[in-house]
């Protein structure tokens, strides 16, 4: 048992003790073939479909929306979806696909919308019925959020949308999209207004973005004219940035979401990028000059990453002590820092443990386990930059939560 876990209640032992039986008693059956590494890399409709009957399976025994009010399709419990979220991954269960609905929609919607409008919405996030996507970033506004051009403007009891949003994840799959955009352009921060999108509406073209590992999980969304009912607005009109921190905010870690990322298609859920399948590839893996194992420089780098693995989990029980939770981001910003990074340098050892077979790729026969390191490599990227990247973190942290002088 972890120290984590150990802070965990009769009750929420009780629920561990359920999930885990519930998870012995519906054991996953074989994926279709070539099924994707994570949620942003779904291409294929029978995929997404295999994925979101699991999600509903899962929803259904009570193991997705746990810590929500029960007359929003959750089940009230304190502090569970942790729980159920170690059990899932702990028993291989495949990952949930609607990571933007239930990672960053529902937490903004349960604390923004109307009643009306969690009723309506949030059940269906947590069954997968319905995919969500973030409509956030445009050509002009990535790290410089606030910069949204994409326009909404006023008819009646209706917004007519206009604009471009870019690497949109999950876009072609979804039913409903946060929407950040402008309703007035005389203040950058005032002027942005927060909306739920109907992606099943008029006015909306999806195309779609090829990332560096082949695979095409975002996009490109144009909107012309695309009418929204005001009832979808959430909160008020000009107070969308703050609605969007919400969104951020858990977006940046605070969902603990299970969503592999470094796993190359022919693997399914087979490999990770952490210490033991490091250790293991250095023993075994016969780089430029026999097993990397053996190579004190190796070593020594090899001993880093383990170093910042351990601090990377003695860090995550820092959410245990109510002390330490001085400022909200402080721990989700680090988190999401801490773990992309390390995924990062810890997939670029393994490709210098290969040596020159490193640049075998997936579809080799000849490439060391299946091409794992070179795709865990090239994927890693996108988790340093997604939901901010590293040097924006980094601002953030140094300027808000330890209160650092602001750059000019
Ligand atoms: C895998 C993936 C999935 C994504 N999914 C979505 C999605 O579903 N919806 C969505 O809305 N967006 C999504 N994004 C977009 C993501 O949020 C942006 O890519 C990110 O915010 C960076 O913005 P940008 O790409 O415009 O880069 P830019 O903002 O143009 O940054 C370019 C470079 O300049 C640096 N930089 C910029 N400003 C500063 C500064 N002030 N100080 C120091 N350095 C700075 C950045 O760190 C970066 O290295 C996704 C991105 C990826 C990689």
């Amino acid at each position: 048992m972890s120290q984590a876990q150990a802070a965990f209640s009769p009750e929420q032992e009780d629920f561990r003790t359920y999930c885990r039986q519930w998870l012995l008693d519906n054991p996953v059956g074989p994926a279709p073939a070539g099924m994707p590494s994570g949620p942003l890399e779904i291409t294929q409709s029978e995929h997404m479909a295999h994925l979101q009957r699991w999600q509903k399976k899962a929803w259904e025994a009570g193991l997705i929306g746990c810590d929500y009010p029960v007359e929003y399709g959750g089940q009230g419990r304190q502090h569970c979806q942790e729980i159920a979220n170690e059990e899932m991954s702990r028993a291989g269960f495949p990952f949930l696909p609607n990571i933007v609905g239930l990672g960053m929609a529902a937490p903004t919607i349960l604390h923004h919308a109307s009643e009306e409008l969690k009723r309506e919405l949030l059940p269906p996030i947590f069954s997968g019925e319905e995919i969500w996507c973030q409509g956030f970033s445009e050509p002009g506004a990535g790290s410089d959020l606030a910069n949204v051009q994409a326009t909404a403007e006023r008819k009646g009891d209706k917004w007519i949308i206009n604009g471009h949003k870019v690497w949109t994840s999950l876009a072609h799959f979804s039913r409903w999209m946060i929407l950040l955009a402008r309703t007035d352009r005389s203040d950058k921060y005032k002027g942005l207004t927060y909306f739920v999108a109907p992606m099943f509406a008029d006015g909306i073209t999806i195309s779609p973005l090829v990332k560096i590992t082949g695979e095409s999980g975002f996009n490109e969304v144009f909107f012309e004219n695309l009418e929204i009912d005001d009832r979808y607005r959430l909160d008020e009109v000009g107070t969308g940035w703050q609605v969007a921190m919400t969104t951020l905010l858990h977006e940046r870690g605070a969902s603990g979401l299970r969503t592999p990322e470094v796993i190359p298609q022919d693997q399914g859920d087979g490999g990770t990028v952490d210490a033991r399948s490091l250790i293991e590839l250095a023993r075994t893996a016969q780089g430029d000059g026999g097993p990397a194992a053996q190579d004190p420089i190796y070593r020594d780098r090899l001993m880093q990453l383990l170093i910042r693995e351990r601090a990377k989990s003695a860090h995550e029980r820092r959410a245990q002590v109510p002390a330490l939770q001085d400022h909200p981001q402080r721990l989700a910003l680090q988190n999401k820092l801490l773990n992309s990074e390390l995924v990062q340098d810890s997939a670029a050892l393994a490709l210098d443990m290969t040596g020159s077979t490193s640049t075998l790729a997936q579809g080799d026969a000849n490439a060391p386990d299946g091409g794992l390191w070179p795709y865990a490599y090239m994927n890693s990227f996108g988790a340093t930059i997604a939901a901010g990247t590293s040097e924006i973190q980094r601002n953030i942290l140094g300027e808000r939560v330890l209160g650092l002088p602001r750059s000019k």
